[in-house]
């Protein structure tokens, strides 16, 4: 059976299209949304791992970045592995967050050995290209909890964060002030963070209802789309 985040690819990629020019890297057809060119330019990433599913759903609805367009230009890879569209969310993880020959989606990034898709996605990522860089997962290890990670902040504004998180939504929330750490070594956010960018990482909790899930990532995403530009990483 299919992945559920098959189903939403054409006709969310078809809304983009109507906003924005679409287009597919290489034979696995990675697709790739390019919004019209602002002055700022953020990158966005997820469909890494697709037993997490709230990222490409956030990510295929123009709507969540039509709010954003007029400032900013995101280049937006919306389903980043082709190979786990193939097993339902309810598979062998395996088969959702690795390749047919075992390599993870989200390692490998810099190194020589990685999967096809992230090699299409390294070759059209220029240095200095991007302000931000923002990363959709879902944290699995403690469920209804999420976490947000960021090598872009100071310890005062990702405590503004945590506040904020917590009166408004009452979500769960872990705070990490840093991306970078040893395990994370071949992660795309590490990557991107060894590249003067500031890189966010969203995980949105697992196992609660997609609702939820997708207001903790627009939270984030919007609150950090707001700083993208008046303060330097
Ligand atoms: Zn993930």
């Amino acid at each position: 059976m299919k992945n559920e985040v098959y189903g939403w690819m054409a006709p969310g990629l078809k809304k983009w299209s109507r906003l924005a020019s679409v287009d597919y890297l290489g034979e696995l057809r990675v697709p790739r949304i390019i919004t019209p060119a602002r002055q700022t330019s953020v990158l966005v990433l997820t469909g890494h791992h697709l037993e997490e599913t709230s990222g490409p759903y956030f990510a295929l609805e123009p709507d969540n970045f039509e709010p954003w367009m007029n400032a900013l230009s995101f280049v937006v890879f919306p389903v980043i592995n082709q190979y786990g569209l193939n097993f339902s969310a309810d598979s062998n993880e395996n088969f959702l967050r690795k390749n047919q020959w075992g390599i993870n989606y989200n390692s490998g990034w810099g190194k020589p050995l990685k999967t096809e898709e992230v090699r299409l996605i390294e070759r059209k990522i220029v240095r200095g290209q991007f302000e931000a860089a923002i990363s959709l997962h879902e944290d699995s290890t403690t469920p209804g909890e999420g976490s947000f990670y960021t090598n872009g902040l100071s310890p005062r504004q990702l405590d503004l964060f945590s506040t904020i998180v917590y009166s408004d939504h009452g979500f769960k929330l872990a705070p990490k002030a840093i991306v970078v750490d040893e395990e994370d070594g071949q992660s795309s956010e590490y990557w991107l963070s060894k590249r003067r960018i500031g890189t966010f990482l969203i995980e949105a909790p697992f196992g609660l209802p997609m609702e939820e899930r997708i207001a903790f990532v627009g939270y984030f995403f919007n609150a950090i789309l707001g700083l993208v530009g008046k303060i330097r990483w």
